[in-house]
């Protein structure tokens, strides 16, 4: 037995919400490495137990505190909890009076500080041990570490040490925070105050991960397409545009993804770059939010309708047909049968590839906090199942004209049990496919599919050898 690794500290780490809570775990996962922590894949076996939690949505935020009661037992045995992300800088201190056995709260514009906290962590743990001759916090003095850095934070959380587990295709930062402030959104409040990366240090990143064999990149942000470049150099700044057309220029990288874009800063030159750069995916995903321009103006979207609907006809005119998709909310305050009809329009103008759609949920400190939530939640529920559906019929029209195409895929996967390659095209459709045995495709690496029947979701095809 490896008496070095069983001495280890170990952490387990669960994950809620999205893309840019997952890749915060990433990074969060490699400092944690770094600091001489093991992950491990169970609450059991690890001393610190952390949750890097969303609160978009009232559920989101449920869910956490659900699972922090459940394990609230394992105190007892020693273990330590944290609690990071959007809940905990929305919630701050008070998780500790709601679930007393966290020891740590950490918001992401405080990701930096980890190492510091988790030296406090340890501090903690050994006073309590002295005090106590055990491993559990000596009674009536428990251990309370913050990092709840407000929104003045001008700082990214950049870091050597990302532990990204897809060895083909992985996520950068390049914008944290949000300063558009929606009525209905709690991210302002939550990520702190939108500050970019510098582009050099974001190619850097790119050029490292192509050396390491990444061929696919996605940029990430709030909104990815409000970066502003803060390097000093005169001359040396990169547009948003710019900047991922220097990516896909990086030698060995295939694919550029970038998510989510905002409408509002959503300029030509993007479209431009996708037209001139092969490597740059034709697939955006442009949240619309409501089709009305009343409930927009409301929603303090900062674009009406016919704006909008002048960015999708760019997209339209470009050279290579570019996949759109969206978010919707239905049922924000004030929302009419005649707004709702006019989202329902939109969908139809738009043909998105795809949709997530959202009740709307009222979030603490949200400007649409103080608007009376009237709709009734049935009311909401019946408006996002007609909007799914329609959703669907248009897929299913849109799928189907791949019928006979070939597209080149990534190979992502292979499903056993039904016999297929689990593949993604450029534009961001699924298609799953069979390929002979003699020839059967590396996963991560890139092969021509021809699409031989459709579904709402996805594609299916065969290789073409
Ligand atoms: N920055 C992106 C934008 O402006 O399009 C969206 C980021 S947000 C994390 C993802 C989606 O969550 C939003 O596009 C919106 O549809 C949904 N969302 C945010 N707040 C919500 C709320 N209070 N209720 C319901 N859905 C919400
Ligand atoms: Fe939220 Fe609006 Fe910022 Fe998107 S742009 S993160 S919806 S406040």
């Amino acid at each position: 037995m490896n008496m070095s690794v069983d001495s280890q500290k170990t952490f387990y780490i669960e994950t809620f919400g999205c893309q840019m809570n997952v890749h915060d775990s990433e990074k969060v996962i490699g400092t944690l490495v770094h600091e001489g922590y093991r992950q491990v894949e169970t609450v059991e076996k690890a001393d610190l137990i952390l949750y890097n939690t969303c609160s978009i949505r009232d559920k989101a935020e449920q869910k956490v505190f659900h699972r922090l009661a459940d394990y609230k037992k394992l105190l007892a045995q020693g273990k330590k909890f944290g609690v990071l992300g959007c809940v905990a800088q929305q919630e701050g201190e008070k998780i500790f009076e709601r679930a007393p056995h966290v020891s740590l709260v950490c918001g992401s514009a405080s990701y930096r500080n980890l190492p510091q906290m988790l030296v406090q962590l340890e501090a903690g743990n050994q006073a309590a041990t002295e005090k106590s001759g055990s491993r559990k916090p000596a009674a009536g003095s428990p251990l309370r570490i913050t990092g709840l850095d407000d929104r003045e934070t001008d700082e990214c959380f950049e870091t050597e040490f990302t532990a990204r587990t897809n060895p083909h295709r992985g996520y950068i930062t390049i914008i944290e925070g949000c300063d558009k402030f929606c009525a209905y959104c709690v991210v302002p409040f939550t990520r702190g105050k939108e500050r970019s990366r510098t582009s050099d240090s974001v190619l850097a990143e790119a050029r490292q991960m192509a050396d390491l064999g990444y061929t696919e990149i996605q940029l990430l942000g709030q909104n990815v397409n409000s970066y502003k470049d803060p390097a000093g150099k005169p001359g040396g700044k990169k547009t948003f545009a710019e900047l991922l057309a220097a990516v896909g220029d990086v030698p060995g990288i295939r694919r550029v993804r970038f998510t989510t874009s905002h409408p509002r800063d959503f300029g030509r030159d993007i479209v431009e770059a996708i037209d001139t750069v092969p490597t740059l995916c034709d697939h955006v995903h442009l949240p619309v939010q409501s089709g009305s321009d009343r409930v927009l103006n409301a929603m303090q979207r900062l674009y009406t309708r016919e704006q909008y609907m002048e960015r999708i006809a760019w997209m339209k005119a470009a050279k290579r047909e570019i996949s759109i998709t969206s978010d919707i909310i239905v049922g924000f305050p004030g929302e009419t049968e005649e707004d709702f009809a006019e989202t329902l329009s939109l969908l139809e103008e738009v043909g998105y590839d795809s949709v997530f759609t959202f009740k709307y949920s009222p979030r603490p400190n949200t400007p649409s906090l103080a608007l009376d939530d009237a709709i009734p939640d049935q009311e909401k529920s019946r408006r996002l199942e007609v909007l799914m559906a329609k959703q669907k019929e248009i897929q299913i029209a849109r799928y189907k004209k791949y019928i006979g195409t070939v597209s080149e895929v990534m190979v992502e996967g292979r499903n056993e049990s039904r016999g297929q390659w689990i593949g993604r095209t450029s534009q961001n459709k699924t298609l799953n496919f069979t390929a002979p045995e003699s020839s059967a495709p590396k996963v991560g690496t890139y092969v021509p599919v021809r699409a031989t029947a459709s579904f709402p979701n996805s594609l299916l095809g065969e290789m073409v050898v």
